[in-house]
């Protein structure tokens, strides 16, 4: 035999919370024997045996308020009461507790809203039943009852504003909706079935369908136990409706193999189990430790700070019921859910869905769990947090406000604090400015003696970032490159440039091909230039970087821009005792020897000639192999005389005696070029060691 429980037998919410509330204040009445007693207006549930235990604790069940002695307190079913009943228990001086179920409480609003704006209303249900009495009784008893379609046929309205009872069938509503619309009759439908009953009543029917037998449990006066035998009958014809396992025919049922139960929403637990163990006691039963467990899980109750599972039983904007499986509901309000701006519960939740929190309260004073979605949120959170800091990982947190030493950043729900230092990897002078942004940062302690406490680094994923970036230049770059820079600063010895992330120095031998005594003297700071790397040495970060050498050794092509006898223009670089150095262009100089300076003697060659000074001259030998470039001014001097003067003005420097001629005296193919002392020829040998060692910086 396999015996197995429908899904969301036994005790529903409304019920649950009437039994709870009925405990609550026998036992609060009890601790007080001065007072007077407690009355529930008609039996509390359709449950014999619970109302009986509840007799047995000291609850006194009357159906006239007359008999209720003043001062007394009076308990409202889960079913609820007329408007009426309100009054007249008041007016009797008792004290009201309202246990009616907030599922029903809100058809009350529904048709007392709707009655006094002058609508029609109708009530689909059992016109006998406590519940639809009792919302009549918020309409002034007005309404049409329709308890089927051929109740509806004789409603004379042109419109009608419909609720239904909480345990009323779904099929007969739209029954009674076809009548009436048919009928031509404007309908404002509120379908105020009760989920737990759809609910309940699906799972009963899938059960049957797939059972032999079925034995429901549930009181005869329980309207939801009725119509669940009535619709696992129609599923099953093998279906027994009974009031508690003493009435299970068991040699009937034990003829079959696969028996389902199914309870109403006022049979208690013990009375399923009871009919399981009638069952399993008569024949041997294979699932029932299986069995047994579900009936035993649904006495047993979360404790707070437990993690819980359920299905959604009831969703509107206020809160959200949660079936848990065990003998109370989970209830989660708005204020323990992550809501948006402007979002409700009923956007987030939906009844039958799964749900996940976490119980903060174990009693709600209703009977209920205290739910809470953002505190399970928040543990969540904390454990990402732990698990980004453990990984290394990065979080994206957003700042909310500043304090002494820094901000308070939210990751989610949990926060943690950044200090000032950890804000940028630049000097932060005030937190303002990172108010409401959204950092990237690394987890770099979380202290849990102290209640989570995490601390912050936006600093850290910066550093990284731009490491990552620093190792990606690195491997796209290679010796010999030509790559674009920016010049980032000067110093005695060059100048460093920024790769993209990455300073390389340009030493000031590499910039031109002629002498600098400053880097600044062919370059500004913010240029972009075009330099080759000459070295790299990634493990001391060092790079460096020639700028000369992206364009042609003036030596090298000296022959496509200079000829002998060429009249060239150059500037004074140097004076010597023996002639003067003329830059032709950077790195190319040429000797003018002194006896090439004038058509005349020259003892004092600064008399003649500046340094710095603009001087065209004659290109008289070019020797390549040696790098040396003879000039003569005078030659281009005598011929411009020669052009500006008559011939016989001109005369007398060419008579000028050859003893006179200094050039004579001193050839130029004797010029002591190489005698001029290297420190003076090499203005880059002039950059002291200890400057030049710098070429060792390493890149930033
Ligand atoms: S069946 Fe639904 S409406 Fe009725 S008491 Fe239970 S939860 Fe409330």
């Amino acid at each position: 035999m396999i015996i197995k429980i429908a899904e969301h037998s036994g005790f529903c919410f409304g019920v649950k919370q009437a039994i709870e509330t009925a405990e609550n204040v026998i036992s609060e009445h009890a601790a007080h024997p001065g007072r007077s007693g407690v009355y529930s207006f008609g039996p509390l549930i359709h449950n014999q045996s619970v109302n009986d235990d509840l007799t047995a604790k000291g609850l006194i069940i009357t159906d006239d308020l007359d008999e209720i002695p003043e001062g007394s307190t009076v308990i409202v079913r889960s079913h609820g009461e007329p408007e009426a009943f309100y009054e007249a228990a008041e007016a009797r001086g008792l004290k009201i507790v309202d246990a009616t179920c907030p599922f029903v409480a809100k058809i009350h609003k529904l048709v007392s809203d709707a009655s006094r704006a002058g609508k029609n209303i109708i009530i689909a249900g059992d016109r006998t039943h406590p519940e639809v009495k009792g919302i009549n009784g918020w309409c002034g008893g007005n309404a049409f009852i329709c308890e089927n379609a051929e109740d509806a046929e004789h409603f004379g309205g042109d419109s009608a504003f419909i609720v239904c009872q909480t345990t009323s069938k779904k099929e007969t509503l739209d029954s009674i909706i076809n009548v009436l619309s048919e009928k031509g009759i404007s309908l404002e439908i509120n379908n105020t079935i009760c989920s737990a009953t759809t609910e309940r009543q699906k799972a009963a029917a899938e059960l049957a369908s797939e059972s032999d037998c079925m034995v429901v449990v549930g009181g005869y006066t329980s309207s939801n136990s009725r119509k669940l035998a009535e619709i696992c009958r129609n599923v099953c014809p093998a279906t027994y409706f009974i009031e508690d396992f003493k009435e299970l025919p068991l040699q009937e049922v034990c003829k079959y193999c696969k028996i389902g139960v199914a309870a109403g929403a006022s049979t208690p637990e013990r009375e399923i189990k009871e009919v399981v163990t009638a069952m399993s006691d008569t024949k041997e039963v294979t699932s029932m430790e299986d069995v047994m467990e579900d009936v035993e899980a649904s006495l047993r109750l979360p404790r707070s700070g437990d993690i819980v599972k359920g299905k959604i039983d009831q969703v509107d904007d206020n809160q959200v019921i949660v079936n848990l499986g065990c003998k109370k509901d989970g209830i989660l309000y708005p204020n323990e859910v992550s809501l948006e701006e402007g979002q409700k519960l009923t956007d987030l939740f939906k009844v039958g869905d799964e749900i996940e929190a976490k119980v903060i309260k174990t009693d709600d004073n209703d009977g209920g769990l205290l739910l809470s979605k953002k505190k399970l949120e928040i543990s969540e959170h904390w454990n990402e947090i732990k698990e980004a800091l453990e990984n290394k990982s990065t979080i994206d947190v957003k700042v909310s406000r500043v304090v002494k030493g820094g901000v308070v950043a939210f990751y989610k729900e949990a926060s943690g604090f950044i200090p000032l230092s950890q804000l940028s990897n630049r000097f932060v002078e005030s937190a303002d400015e990172f108010l409401g942004q959204v950092l990237s940062v690394k987890v770099t302690r979380v202290d849990e003696r102290r209640g989570n406490r995490a601390v912050f680094s936006h600093r850290a994923v910066l550093s990284e970032e731009r490491q990552q970036k620093v190792d990606e230049i690195w491997e796209t770059l290679n010796e010999g490159d030509i790559v674009e820079g920016t010049v980032m600063r000067f110093t005695e010895y060059g100048a460093f440039i920024d790769l993209g992330g990455i300073d390389g120095l340009l030493h000031i031998s590499e910039i031109s091909w002629g002498k600098l005594r400053h880097p600044s003297e062919v370059l500004k700071i913010g240029q972009k230039v075009n330099v080759k790397i000459l070295s790299m040495n990634k493990e001391k970060g060092k790079i460096s970087l020639g700028l000369k050498q992206t364009t042609p050794e003036p030596w090298s092509i000296i022959d496509e821009k200079f000829h002998v006898d060429d009249i060239v223009k150059g500037k004074v670089v140097q004076l010597k005792e023996y002639g003067a150095f003329i830059e032709l262009e950077p790195g190319l100089d040429g000797l003018v020897h002194i006896s090439e300076v004038a058509n005349k003697r020259v003892n004092n060659i600064s008399e003649e000639l500046t340094v710095g000074q603009e001087v065209t001259a004659k290109i008289l030998d070019i020797d390549s192999e040696r790098k040396r470039i003879s000039l003569s001014l005078k030659d281009v001097a005598g011929a411009e005389d020669a052009e500006e003067a008559p011939e016989e003005e001109a005369a007398p420097v060419e008579e000028a005696p050859a003893e006179e001629a200094p050039a004579e005296e001193a050839p130029v193919e004797e010029a002591p070029v190489e005698e001029a002392p290297a420190e003076e020829a090499a203005p880059e040998e002039e950059v002291p060691a200890e400057e030049a060692a710098p070429e060792e910086t390493p890149a930033e």
